[in-house]
């Protein structure tokens, strides 16, 4: 293992409902990931979309972190409250020309998709709003380049977002930014070397990179996780109704075994050994 002089790494929880096995997974992973490189491991709780934040879901994620041992170094960030980076990116980018406003409503999208054959932005307000529309949202001038990048599990990974995503939202005109735009910014603000995730998100790396790109920001490193799911063989989420974990040595067990560790029969049942075995088995 190669020690990285500076690992920054972190776990971007959406406050949105406790944490299920696939999301400790996804924490564990990039623990494991900086301490094993030496690193700084940080929480980010990605809060941006207030309507879907539940009360007390902050809360409960972070006691669960703790109480699986997965202590943070520096203090805790919000999105929520991070709104002019966001805000200075997307000038930054009206300014280069790299996004502009678009009077698209979801309706008027889903009926031009449907005669593309996918979920494409057709570029409607590329060249200008069409008259007397409103602004709906922002979206990136997705080039039609492929983006290549070596995921650290997956392996090579390329897609051509202008031909298979179109121009994206980065900000709706009443609401949030978007995910993506705010990621990037956030990961660059932190400097974050190592973005260790689960696969769902192996999809929106490209897009990310190409913001990345337009903003003259640096590209961690990436390492996807497969995704926990369940016996139907859906991912694992509140959507699923996937259940809440608590701290406890077999759910820890289970989730070093998912992640491809083998535990010796005599390792016993207290959380710390289970965590220090752990720690030393990914030296
Ligand atoms: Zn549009």
């Amino acid at each position: 293992v190669t020690v990285a002089a500076s690992y920054r790494g972190r776990f971007a929880p959406s406050p949105t409902g406790p944490l299920h096995f696939g999301s400790l997974v996804a924490a564990l992973a990039s623990f494991l990931d900086a301490r094993r490189h030496g690193g700084i491991w940080l929480v980010r709780l990605e809060d941006l979309d207030t309507d879907r934040n539940q009360p007390g879901a902050e809360d409960a994620i972070l006691r669960c972190l703790e109480g699986f041992g997965l202590h943070w170094d520096e203090p805790l960030v919000r999105q929520s409250e991070r709104q002019e980076l966001y805000d200075a990116a997307l000038q930054q980018l009206r300014q280069a020309g790299l996004a502009y406003p678009c009077g698209c409503s979801r309706k008027s999208l889903a009926q031009a998709e449907e005669g593309m054959g996918g979920p494409r932005y057709p570029g409607t307000c590329r060249n200008g709003l069409p008259a007397g529309a409103i602004v709906r949202s922002f979206r990136f001038k997705s080039s039609e380049m492929e983006i290549t990048f070596k995921d650290r599990y997956q392996g090579e990974f390329r897609q051509n977002v202008g031909l298979e995503v179109g121009d994206f939202v980065i900000k709706r005109a009443d609401g949030p930014f978007a995910y993506q735009l705010a990621v990037v910014v956030d990961d660059a603000a932190q400097g974050i070397t190592d973005v260790v995730r689960g696969a769902d998100l192996l999809d929106s790396t490209p897009r990310q990179i190409l913001l990345q790109q337009a903003l003259n920001l640096p590209t961690p490193r990436y390492l996807h996780v497969p995704v926990a799911t369940n016996a139907q063989g859906e991912k694992l989420s509140k959507q699923t109704r996937a259940p809440a974990v608590q701290p406890n040595p077999q759910t820890l067990k289970e989730a070093l075994q998912y992640l491809g560790y083998t535990l010796p029969q005599d390792l016993g049942n207290d959380l710390n050994q289970i965590m220090n075995y752990a720690l030393q088995a990914a030296e």
